[in-house]
């Protein structure tokens, strides 16, 4: 296969990449490097399947070759990021979903949007399935990201059942590892530089809110089962491991030797800042066979070794 990646140059979409090659499939791979970094590909260059093109998927795409799928997984994806680019995030979501869309049409591609948890809102269903449909503040600060994600998949369903293009929708939970931005003000990259620089890990507002954590890896799998599947209803991609962020932050101290404790930051959580989170996997057990492998104390000792090695 021939494959387009968006975001290539992101934390997710370099796995892909590294993926998509050792399945001895072709890749281009393109970013505005807007907040991607060519760093995260640059064991890539040089190799003959994989190319690189900058290039911003919310204006035109051209690409001579025949491709036979497009994979979208460019946008800001973290809350600082898309506070900082609220109208980049919109058009990426919107123009770039698209744009990505037109390109799969016309090339025949089957397509796969990367969308979000983030579709569910601040939950009031606990855990989240696909058929629920969330409770998302449109005008709120993460309004941008998450009518975004709703967008781009209202626009895949419709060249789906309009077009008749083979579609895929993936619904990602936190995922975390390798290649994460040190410093994109997520939970674990803050916590994780927090923690070997030896400072308090600054966890905001009680702590209570939870998410559930799973490795780049599980994620790539589940990723790439759902392309080859022939399912087009979303599909949520996560795992039963929810913590409390103070839990979490308790963890991650653990696991570095961290003696500086924890600082709570009561004034610092975003507006909207869901309080629970967590998918119900049943769909991507049953129809992609697909569960996490990796343990989290695992996956976090991983990580934290990576980013010993860029600080
Ligand atoms: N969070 C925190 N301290 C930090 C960064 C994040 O307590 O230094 C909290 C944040 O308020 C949220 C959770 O950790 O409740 C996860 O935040 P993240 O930015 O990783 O992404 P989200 O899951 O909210 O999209």
């Amino acid at each position: 296969m021939r494959v387009l990646i968006t975001g290539a140059a992101g934390f997710l979409g370099s796995h892909l990449c590294d993926r998509f090659l050792a399945e001895g499939h072709s890749v281009i791979g393109m970013d505005n490097l807007l907040t991607g970094n060519t760093r995260n590909i640059a064991h890539l260059a040089g190799s003959p399947d994989f190319r690189f093109i900058r290039h911003d998927v919310t204006q035109y795409i051209y690409i001579a070759e025949p491709l036979d799928a497009v994979l979208h997984f460019a946008s800001p994806a973290s809350p600082i990021d898309y506070l900082k680019l609220p109208i980049q995030t919109l058009k990426v979501g919107a123009l770039g979903t698209h744009n990505t869309l037109g390109l799969a049409r016309a090339k025949g591609a089957r397509f796969l949007l990367a969308s979000t948890s983030e579709v569910y809102g601040d939950p009031l269903e606990h855990p989240q399935r696909e058929d629920y449909n969330g409770n998302v503040d449109a005008v709120g600060p993460r309004g941008v990201y998450d009518e975004a994600k709703r967008y781009a998949e209202a626009m895949t369903m419709a060249y789906h059942r309009f077009h008749g293009v083979d579609t895929r929708i993936v619904r990602i939970f936190n995922t975390y590892g390798p290649r994460m931005r040190l410093d994109d003000g997520r939970v674990v990259p803050n916590f994780i530089g927090q923690a070997l620089r030896g400072e308090p890990l600054t966890v905001y507002g009680d702590g209570a809110q939870t998410r559930s954590f799973q490795y780049a890896s599980d994620l790539v799998e589940g990723i790439y089962r759902l392309l080859h599947s022939d399912f087009s209803d979303p599909v949520n991609i996560g795992t039963q491991d929810e913590l409390s962020v103070a839990e979490f932050a308790r963890l991650v101290n653990d696991l570095t030797g961290n003696t500086a404790g924890i600082t709570f930051r009561r004034d610092e959580r975003i507006k909207g800042d869901p309080q629970t989170r967590r998918p119900d996997s049943t769909r991507a057990r049953t129809v992609l066979g697909w569960q996490p492998v990796v343990p989290l104390r695992d996956g976090l000792e991983r990580t934290i070794a990576y980013f010993r090695s860029v600080l």
